[in-house]
């Protein structure tokens, strides 16, 4: 069972400093990591630290233990484009189960794409990196949340932040060695008595409601509301499964669903929170002519006022904020399934 310790980190290989010390992190990665680690609250000398490979690949490139696809470990997708890692190095990944198992940690953090690849069997780290996933290669069940490689920080010096607060998050999830994901009742495709039951239900007397709008060239395809984290409503304008074609079907349930968000927009006492509200804002007056009262918070700038270096997408905010997986991806093979 996961959860005696907190937090195991896990990295790539060995550079140099390491090679001389034969321990993990003493180089500048090392140094790097212990900084950003003690910025998110978590003293290293908390974790337990070590590597995919306790070796340092011929100039530092760990392409240099990857072959062809026959000669590669079993069950591993590639590393890199036709690069899969070296059966000889198997031993390297029973070394890291035995490690991983023996800690038993609750939280295990992936440094870059090795560790992804190694524990998730996955690469890809700027899509993958801050959503919690369960481990199903080399160990399985130990929660595993990944993020950017310190030597990869020291290159684009513009990831710290995001590394800072993927520690942040980490340190909230290694109190616990499971994966949680909120349980949330999103009301898609409704007919107009939705809308009403919806508002009846959820969004009178809720005193604050977040608002998101989607738009396609100078129209609004669909607006959604949340009352709160667990409810949500989208309010379609333009059909998703047939392009180009008014959801509604006819004009006057198109005018009642416009009259739905106008009631909502327009009512000073439901707070609303945008996501960058003055395009929202701005979009619904040019498109539809409604004003909206009420504006109270914008996540995009709140979240710019604490950390203005940082991405500002709300994919992005998700992915540092919230325990959500990453929902657009989702959404991506949600649509691959479907024109199936
Ligand atoms: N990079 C790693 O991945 N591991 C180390 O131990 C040092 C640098």
């Amino acid at each position: 069972m996961a959860g005696s310790h907190e937090i195991a980190i896990v990295g790539e290989s060995w550079g140099e400093r390491e090679e001389i010390e034969r321990a993990p992190f003493v180089g500048p990665s090392g140094y790097l990591l212990t900084r950003m680690l003690d910025e998110a609250g978590i003293r290293r000398a908390d974790c337990f630290l070590t590597n995919v490979f306790n070796l340092r690949p011929e100039g530092n490139k760990i392409e240099t233990l990857c072959d062809s696809k026959s000669e590669a470990i079993k069950g591993f997708p590639s590393l890199g484009k036709g690069k899969y890692v070296h059966g000889r190095y198997i031993s390297e990944l029973e070394r890291l189960q035995s490690e991983l198992v023996e800690y038993n940690p609750n939280l295990i953090i992936a440094l870059g794409n090795t560790p992804t690849w190694a524990l998730l069997g996955r690469t890809g780290i700027s899509s993958i990196r801050g959503t919690t996933a369960l481990s199903t290669h080399t160990v399985t069940g130990f929660k595993v949340l990944p993020t950017y490689h310190p030597a990869a920080v020291l290159r684009q010096w513009e990831l710290r932040p995001t590394v800072v607060m993927d520690f942040i998050k980490a340190k909230r999830e290694a109190t616990f060695p499971e994966v949680r994901r909120l349980e949330r009742t999103i009301w898609i495709e409704p007919k107009i008595e939705d809308l009403y039951e919806f508002k009846q239900r959820y969004i009178n007397g809720c005193g604050r409601c977040a608002v998101d709008i989607e738009t396609a060239g100078n129209q609004i395809t669909c607006i959604g509301f949340a009352p709160s984290p667990r409810t949500a409503l989208v309010v379609p304008f333009v059909d998703g499964r047939r392009i180009g074609k008014n959801y509604w079907g006819n004009g006057e349930n198109e005018r009642k669903a416009w009259n739905f968000v106008r009631d909502i927009l327009s009512d000073k006492k439901i707070h609303k929170t945008f996501q960058n509200g003055l395009y929202d804002i701005a979009f619904i007056w040019r498109a539809v002519g409604m004003k909206v009262y009420g504006t109270e918070h914008d996540t995009m700038l709140l979240h710019h006022a604490l950390q203005p270096e940082a991405l500002k997408s709300l994919g992005y905010l998700g992915s540092v904020y919230t325990d959500e997986g990453n929902w657009k991806q989702m959404r991506r093979v949600a649509t691959i399934k479907r024109d199936d």
